[in-house]
């Protein structure tokens, strides 16, 4: 960033005076326009006696020392003005080689401008100690980094010592520094990150006291206490945050996760938990440096989680049986009868019975295993749909259409629509008795491709709900262009349907405009069924009529409901 800003300032300057100027630092040139390099200015710079001058200017009471070379035999002259010194090395502005006149003429601006120039300079090295950019770039290219294995790291530091603190740092804001400046940026911040880390560390003068670059981009500190984890990292931020790769200026988010040894003793499981860590704060922070004590509050939620999401990935792919599928009924709010069913999952866990959807779906799809989630519960509905229809053949007055949940995370790509797509071009799966559940959230990653996917499934007969609707963020435009045939009201509206407030009759109008059938989720008193029925609302679904309940009960109450019709 500080090149091309003062490229721009030079260029204007070029523009406004009809000079040529060249800013240089060790590794850096930058001319502006109407600059030639010729060799006269060394010859003017090694035969001229140098005069040192001065400007103040009036309107800030700023003085600017400059240099002046000016040949009386052939008028050539040269102006040089110091920027700043870093690393030591100087930073000039110098001007093409110009007559004096023209300079007398503009020195005003000149002077001015190169005043600014000094003054963003200066912010920018407090900002920055250091140029980052060439010293961090150069050495990767220098010499490959050695990538480390935590786990190895964590084994050896155990045989010298009999406690020490192990913190894992990572810069947390990767993928978007290498989406929007690239890789050479990326690799710049992180051996900077790794450099600044090591340096800080080398202050603790004790032999445990190592910093390496180990898997997945990441640094392992390993120090003797856990207070000076806060002060390392946190020092190496403050100068890290603001890093400054070729022209641009990045922010770096830092975070970092520690734990100690013994209190964790077992080497595999301490690595565990600090990539676990940075893993959470990559996908929920919000600041640019983090800190996560694994053996604190959060370090327990997410070990939680994790142990949770490791036994769900088992399930998923080593004993499938332990999913169930409930069936809740959705009825005619005129007839009563069972018109179809949602199929809610249900997990089966050992030691700990049947846990609820909401203790693993979220975890499922933070952790992506709802894709190979989803299908299984998809199958099992699927089957479902094809038996309950055959079993109770003759009795329905139309045919009954299960539904199943689909996350967002599922419509992210078109996987789960190519899965769907081939089972129903095989014959394994009837589109007439499929309904999908999606939830507002569908629409936040892309929802051109949600309408496209969507609707290549809603061609082939598959229905679509629009679930819990309420309760996120609605658009018409958006609503309109889904393609919906139901609109779920959230059981918040049921519940709230005797308030003056209430706006479940708006949101039944609202979808009989759409031309939508409508379902009130969570109904649990006949009042609400009354009241529901009196604002035309065409399904309804809830305790009152049942809880989710096994298939072979869903078939009971199904024939329950044809018997006892209203
Ligand atoms: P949902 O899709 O809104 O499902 C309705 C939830 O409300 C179900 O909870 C159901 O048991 C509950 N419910 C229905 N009627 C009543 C009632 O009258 N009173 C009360 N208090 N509750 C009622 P459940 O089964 O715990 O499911 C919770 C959520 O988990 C579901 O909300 C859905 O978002 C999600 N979920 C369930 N199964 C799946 C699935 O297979 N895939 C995905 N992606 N999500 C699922
Ligand atoms: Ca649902
Ligand atoms: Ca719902």
């Amino acid at each position: 960033m500080k090149e091309s800003v003062i490229k721009q300032q030079l260029d204007l300057l070029s523009h406004n005076t009809g000079i040529g100027f060249l800013y240089t630092n060790k590794g850096v040139k930058i001319q502006s326009n109407l600059y030639t390099d010729i060799p006269i200015i060394n010859e003017l710079k090694n035969n001229t006696a140098v005069i040192n001058r001065e400007f103040a200017d009036a309107n800030t009471n700023k003085v600017i020392k400059y240099q002046e070379f000016v040949n009386p035999l052939n008028k050539r002259c040269l102006y040089v003005f110091p920027v700043g010194i870093s690393m030591g090395s100087k930073y000039v502005i110098e001007t093409g080689v110009i007559s004096e006149e023209l300079f007398e003429r503009h020195k005003p601006v000149i002077c001015r401008t190169v005043l600014i120039i000094i003054e963003m300079f200066q912010v920018l090295e407090r900002m920055y100690e250091v140029e980052f950019s060439s010293i961090a770039i150069n050495r990767v290219e220098e010499k490959s980094i050695r990538i480390y294995n935590t786990v190895n790291l964590l084994k050896r530091a155990r045989l010298t010592q009999p406690s020490f603190c192990a913190c894992r740092v990572s810069i947390l804001n990767d993928k978007e520094i290498l989406n929007v400046y690239g890789s050479k940026a990326l690799e710049g911040a992180k051996c900077e990150l790794h450099r600044l880390l090591s340096l800080k560390a080398k202050r603790f003068k004790n032999p445990i006291t190592t910093c390496n670059r180990v898997e997945n981009d990441g640094v392992l500190l390993l120090l003797p206490y856990v207070k000076d984890v806060q002060s390392i990292v946190g020092e190496t931020s403050e100068v890290l945050v603001n890093f400054t790769s070729d022209t641009y200026l990045i922010t770096v988010k830092l975070g970092a996760v520690y734990a100690n040894y013994p209190e964790v003793g077992d080497i595999e499981r301490l690595s565990n938990y600090l990539s676990r860590g940075i893993t959470y704060l990559a996908e929920n922070s919000t600041e640019v440096l983090e800190f996560i004590d694994m053996k604190g509050k959060l370090g327990d939620k997410i070990i939680n989680e994790f142990k949770l999401s490791e036994d769900l990935r088992h399930t998923v792919t080593e004993s499938k049986d332990d999913i169930l599928v409930m069936y809740q009924p959705k009825v005619d709010t005129n007839t009563g009868k069972v018109i179809g069913a949602e199929g809610l999952v249900r997990w089966q866990m050992k030691g700990r019975g049947l846990i609820p959807p909401n203790e693993f779906i979220p975890i499922s799809e933070r952790t992506g295993i709802i894709k190979e989630l989803g299908k299984i519960v998809l199958d099992r509905v699927i089957e479902d749909s094809k038996r309950i229809n055959r079993e109770l053949e003759g009795l329905l007055d139309a045919p009954l259409r299960l539904g199943v949940n689909v996350s967002a995370v599922q419509l992210e790509d078109d996987s789960f629509v190519r899965y769907l797509e081939e089972k129903i071009k095989s014959g394994h799966c009837d589109p007439k008795l499929l309904d999908l559940e999606v939830t507002e959230s569908v629409g936040m990653y892309d929802i051109n491709h949600t309408i496209e996917l969507l609707g290549r499934l809603s061609i082939l007969g598959i229905t679509i709900s629009l679930d819990d609707f309420g309760t996120g963020y609605s658009s018409l435009t958006y609503m309109k262009n889904l393609p919906l045939n139901y609109l779920k009201i959230d059981k918040s509206f049921v519940d709230s349907i005797f308030e003056k407030t209430s706006f479940c009759k708006n949101i039944i109008d609202i979808s009989k405009k759409l031309g939508l059938m409508t379902v009130a989720e969570g109904v649990e008193t006949h009042e609400q069924w009354d009241t529901l029925k009196s604002f035309d609302c065409d399904i309804l679904q809830g305790y009152l009529f049942s809880k989710p309940v096994p298939y072979k009960d869903l078939v009971e109450k199904v024939k329950d409901s044809y018997a006892y019709t209203l």
